[in-house]
């Protein structure tokens, strides 16, 4: 038997002020009382610990201003997993602001992160929103990867039922990223620097990996979590084996709400839609999600990124 291909497991530790605010709800106390820090990513984390796999977590840089979110993090760290930078603020829109705010966002998380004892490495952008000034910014604080590429063709598709669920007409929200880079590449490469979804073939060019998110095969839509929490046990274990088939290196990509209850509306305020998790409770999600973890641990051996973007860097991993 061949061995296991390479899979990435990411977690985007959005908070719920974080959730809400992409949806346009206001804050309120969700920032302070935050049940996808308090609850989803304990839950993930309990379910990555019993699969024995590791993890990248993108943290929000402001949520480590708490006391008890910091706390979080650093179990993450304990248990062996990798801390990533996910921005500051969770703006969404990073590509349209100047350059001053880009590298504010990026490394006052950076900073907040070093702080707790994290040396990250690896950058994913706010709702996928990603372009060559944001990327050069990464690189420049020394970053090993970027991993905000959805190589996607649904991204208009994707932005209607973004609107749909949020009830709101989007106010040109940048999201999903642009639908040039559905004909990115569906594994790590080395971006050129003025066209990033091509591939840099010249080695003085390779100075920072790109690790698309994860797609299905044939339709390609996002390989993400709150996707799949529909989906059998025996559908998930062929959707994966025909990925794995393909031997390309795969992101499955997971939230913080992916974990937390959502038997209250505590998104939409009034409204549990039944899509993507936003009507399911916390014990339903997990029995879920575990079968997710444990379907794609089977066909995938779960790697860290930074490990594998630091090899790709020096040249001693095939991407
Ligand atoms: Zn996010």
């Amino acid at each position: 038997m061949n061995p296991r291909p390479k899979g990435f497991l990411q977690v985007d530790v959005d908070g719920l002020w974080a959730v809400r605010a992409c949806y346009g709800r206001h804050e309120g106390t969700s920032f302070q009382t935050d049940p996808c820090w308090e609850e989803g990513i304990p839950r993930l984390l309990e379910i990555f610990n019993d699969s024995s796999v590791p993890a990248s977590f993108f943290i929000v840089g402001r949520d480590l201003e708490l006391k008890t979110k910091r706390h979080i993090a650093r179990q993450l760290l304990q248990d062996g997993h990798e801390l990533a930078n996910h921005s500051y603020t969770h703006l969404i829109g990073l590509t349209a602001r100047p350059l001053g705010v880009i590298h504010r966002e990026i490394r006052k998380t950076d900073r907040a992160l070093r702080k707790i004892g994290a040396t990250p490495v690896g950058f994913r952008s706010p709702g996928y929103d990603i372009d060559g000034r944001v990327l050069r910014a990464v690189r420049q604080i020394g970053y090993l990867y970027d991993a905000s590429i959805l190589p996607t063709p649904w991204v208009p598709l994707l932005r209607v039922a973004d609107a749909w669920l949020a009830r709101k007409l989007p106010e040109g929200k940048r999201q999903f990223g642009r639908w040039v880079y559905a004909r990115a590449p569906r594994q790590p490469y080395f971006p050129l620097r003025y066209r990033i979804r091509k591939p840099a073939k010249d080695p003085l060019e390779q100075r920072l990996v790109e690790i698309p998110v994860g797609v299905t095969p044939g339709l390609r839509l996002p390989l993400t979590a709150s996707a799949l929490l529909g989906c059998s046990r025996q559908q998930l274990r062929q959707l994966f084996e025909r990925l794995a088939r393909k031997d390309r290196l795969v992101l499955l990509l997971l939230h913080a709400i992916d974990g937390t209850d959502c038997s209250k509306p505590i998104v939409f305020d009034n409204r549990r839609p039944r899509l993507a998790g936003f009507h399911l409770d916390g014990e339903e999600k997990e029995k879920r999600l575990r079968r997710i973890v444990e379907e794609f641990a089977r066909a995938f051996e779960i790697v860290r990124a930074d490990d594998h973007a630091r090899a790709m860097m020096d040249g001693v991993a095939a991407p």
